[in-house]
């Protein structure tokens, strides 16, 4: 899609009011630090938080019609906005859409609910599946679009299907098999924005020793930091942390940004002013370092967006 090459108040006004007439809730110059876990990044130009479904279908239609660069956004736990900030519309998904129906084979969820407590939920109901999902910190929407997962267990396993409003304003209802996904991607292009799940989850035993790990790995993590969880997707049959620890590069530090020395595939933001390039030119730093030790590039697994 082609951006608006407009760049002054007047056109920032009409804008606004294009998209106000779609979402009550809309701000301009949103600082992106403010909606993200890691705690840094630029501005959103736009910044709107539709307070449903329906508000929602209408401002990306009305995104389209003016050939906005849109993008939606759920808790920001695996989201780099670079310091240039996000020249577009930063959709806030994880507001709000918080419904949530457990049935008799399946549960409903709007993308903007917690995926910890989604796990939660299903796991009080006896309905496995979805163990893991107790701790990862993001919305539905976000852990579809991610293909959130922990030990091998991933949120697509048990994904019955997904509505979306696509790239040209359609609501679309797609099944796993219509789409790419992958280790840690959807495959669902960044203009198709998730409005909800349906999860296969018919009563049964729970797994016990699947929770359990889930708890082992939240001791593992440095929560008292702000993070975007892991930085880097495990390359086959290795582990990012252990080819981040082997190269030395734990406790490694760019600006405010470290490599967290409790679990090395964290970067962790423990400065005052850190900035986003700090992340960026950490990331680097550990993609560089470890091929050059181990011939391994690292994918980053945070999504970075905006200009530098
Ligand atoms: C402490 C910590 C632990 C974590 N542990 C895990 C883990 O064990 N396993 C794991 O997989 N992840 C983990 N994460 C990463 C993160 O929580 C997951 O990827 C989560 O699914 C992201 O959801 P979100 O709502 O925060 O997405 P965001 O960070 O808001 O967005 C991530 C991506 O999804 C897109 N997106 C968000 N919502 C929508 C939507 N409704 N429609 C379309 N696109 C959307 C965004 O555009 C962006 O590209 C962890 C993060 C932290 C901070």
């Amino acid at each position: 899609m082609q951006m608006v090459e407009v760049m002054n108040d007047q056109d920032d006004k009409k804008i606004t009011d294009q998209l106000m007439s779609a979402c009550e809730r809309v701000k301009l110059n949103e600082p992106m630090a403010k909606h993200t876990t890691i705690g840094v990044g630029g501005p959103a130009r736009f910044f709107a938080i539709p307070a449903d479904a329906d508000e929602m279908i209408r401002l990306i239609r009305a995104a389209i019609r003016l050939r906005l660069d849109y993008i939606g956004v759920g808790r920001g736990s695996n989201l780099l906005v670079r310091n240039g900030g996000f020249n577009g519309l930063v959709v806030n998904v994880g507001a709000n859409l918080g419904k949530l129906e457990v049935r008799k084979r399946t549960a409903y969820a709007e993308a903007g609910v917690s995926f910890t407590r989604l796990g939660r939920v299903l796991m009080k109901e006896g309905r496995p599946g979805l163990e893991f999902a107790i701790g990862i910190p993001g919305s539905v929407g976000g852990a579809v679009r991610m293909n959130a997962g922990a030990y091998g267990s991933e949120i697509f396993r048990v994904l019955k299907s997904i509505k979306v409003i696509d790239g040209k304003g359609r609501i679309v209802v797609m099944k796993p098999e219509h789409l790419p996904f992958r280790y840690r991607s959807s495959g669902l292009p960044r203009t198709s924005i998730v409005l909800s799940a349906i999860i296969h989850c018919p009563p049964g035993e729970t797994d016990d020793r699947q929770y359990e790990k889930t708890l082992d790995r939240l001791e593992s993590q440095p929560l008292s930091n702000r993070s975007f969880g892991s930085t880097f997707k495990n390359p086959p049959g290795d582990f990012a942390g252990r080819l981040i620890e082997k190269a030395g590069l734990k406790g490694v530090l760019r600006g405010g940004m470290m490599m967290s020395d409790k679990h090395a595939n964290f970067l962790v933001n423990v400065g005052d002013n850190t900035r986003a390039n700090e992340a960026e030119d950490l990331i680097e730093h550990v993609i560089e370092t470890v091929h050059s030790r181990f011939g391994v590039r690292l994918e980053p697994e945070v999504i970075i967006i905006g200009d530098r």
